[in-house]
């Protein structure tokens, strides 16, 4: 445990971070003050500048870096890491605190306080507010289960039956927004600041998320321009009180960090998929446990998918296929496939019955690699970048999903798409290449940087 009353050494590290994906942060309603949406994001009022502006709260990010660092270390080690996720959580809530307790000694614990302050994470200078915000829709069709399958859940509309749907608004922080990453740490040696290092660099892998949203793409981000400062006191000068400053090598610090990390490995495979452990780790072949996915999307015809206010959503202007779009159509068409509920509950999450959990399966908006703002449609032969995560998963979830993204697919409601009696799509149609796929591999992992 570090002592608090005794300066030794103080770490300062700084970046940015860049929003990838949509940034969704729930205000509540104190929010409303800044926002005409009915969910609006997080928002802080800045005197000095007389603007209110989104940001991501500290305490955010520095959950997601201390439930980072746990998942990796319960995956080499269950018994050095700390915190459980899940029910084993709610059994016993309590932090460790132990003093050889890594994730405790950094993030703090009920018994010590944590050595880490993470600053509030605000815009960068060059973003200007009010360009950063967006309305979603949210829109989700409405299903049965009927022993071990789905059936879409239909309304009368007139003379036609329409699957039902709930629709619902919300305020996000649009893709490529760039925020300030400010974190001090005090008294902690280099492997600490090095595993740090590693957790941050783990945004970039899209292994971990910012906010909420995340099953439907929001809060993928890439952290760059990271520099870390180390102050020391100067113990040779006795007469005055001289502060040393140095800038330290990023790889050196990552490097002490896979020592460390490689001194704990006990070489197990951890059996359970629940999120606090990396699935199928140890295996060096297959297509199980948790891949990170980029796939390349061209619209084989124009691609239309009406928002807010506007005939197609779009991230500030830019024309997207929104990730709840390109999942909401991978499960519809699994459940159509005769895809038994309790395989789509795994894959899809549930809030009922036996399979309690989030989605496995992440799916990010697609974005058209040249920036066109401005239109009210994609048009055809544009290629479009989107994220895919499967979430420790079993090889045949994965293929189930491998295998619709391998051909040609028409995306949402036959009526958007402009499908009629025997007449195939005028819209929306799309072909998906899987391009870079990552799976967590233990050796590749702790291989030196
Ligand atoms: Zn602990």
């Amino acid at each position: 445990m570090s002592d608090f009353d005794v300066f030794s050494n103080r770490w300062e590290i700084t970046g940015k971070i860049t929003l990838v994906t949509p940034l969704r942060i729930g205000g509540g309603q104190n929010a409303g003050a800044y926002s005409l949406s009915q969910s609006p994001v997080l928002i802080s009022y800045d005197a000095h500048t007389q603007t209110a502006q989104p940001y991501i709260p500290g305490s955010s990010l520095k959950g997601v870096l201390r439930s980072t660092m746990e998942r990796i270390i319960r995956t080499l080690n269950e018994k050095k890491s700390c915190i459980a996720v899940g029910e084993r959580r709610a059994v016993n809530n309590v932090l460790c605190g132990k003093s050889d307790c890594v994730p405790c000694s950094i993030f703090g614990s009920q018994k010590s306080g944590a050595s880490i302050r993470v600053q509030d994470a605000h815009l960068c200078d060059d973003v200007e507010f009010g360009n950063v915000l967006d309305e979603r829709p949210h829109c989700a069709t409405l299903y049965d289960k009927r022993s071990d399958r789905y059936e879409m859940q239909m309304v009368r509309r007139g003379n036609f039956k329409v699957p039902k749907t709930i629709l619902r608004m919300e305020e996000v922080v649009a893709t490529n927004t760039s925020f300030d990453l400010n974190i001090n740490i005090d008294n902690v040696n280099d492997r600490d600041i090095g595993l740090l290092m590693l957790m941050l660099e783990e945004f970039n892998h899209k292994r971990c998320h910012l906010g909420g949203g995340v099953s439907r793409g929001h809060g993928f981000a890439d952290i760059g321009d990271l520099k870390v400062i180390k102050k020391t006191i100067d113990s040779d000068n006795k007469l005055f009180f001289n502060v040393l400053e140095e800038q330290c090598d990023i790889d050196k610090l990552r490097n002490y960090a896979k020592d460390y990390l490689r001194s704990i490995d006990d070489g197990n495979e951890i059996n359970r998929r629940d999120f606090d452990i990396y699935y199928r780790a140890y295996q060096t072949k297959g297509m199980s446990g948790h891949l990170v996915v980029k796939y390349k999307i061209t619209t084989l015809k124009p691609f239309q998918m009406p928002g807010v206010d506007e005939s197609t959503v779009t991230n500030y202007g830019v024309p997207v296929i929104p990730g709840s779009t390109i999942k909401g159509f991978l499960r519809h068409k699994l459940i159509k496939d005769g895809v038994v509920a309790s395989i789509i509950d795994e894959i899809f999450g549930s809030v009922k019955g036996n399979y309690q959990h989030r989605s496995r399966l992440l799916v990010s908006d697609a974005y058209p690699d040249e920036n066109f703002a401005g239109r009210d449609m994609i048009p055809e032969n544009t290629t479009l970048t989107m994220w895919v995560v499967f979430d420790n998963m079993e090889a045949n979830e994965v293929n189930l999903i491998k295998n619709v993204l391998t051909s040609r697919q028409v995306i949402t409601g036959k009526r958007i798409a402009g499908v009629r009696k025997g007449k195939p799509a005028d819209n929306n149609e799309v072909e998906f290449s899987a391009v870079t796929p990552e799976r967590f591999n233990i050796s590749k992992y702790l291989k030196e940087s």
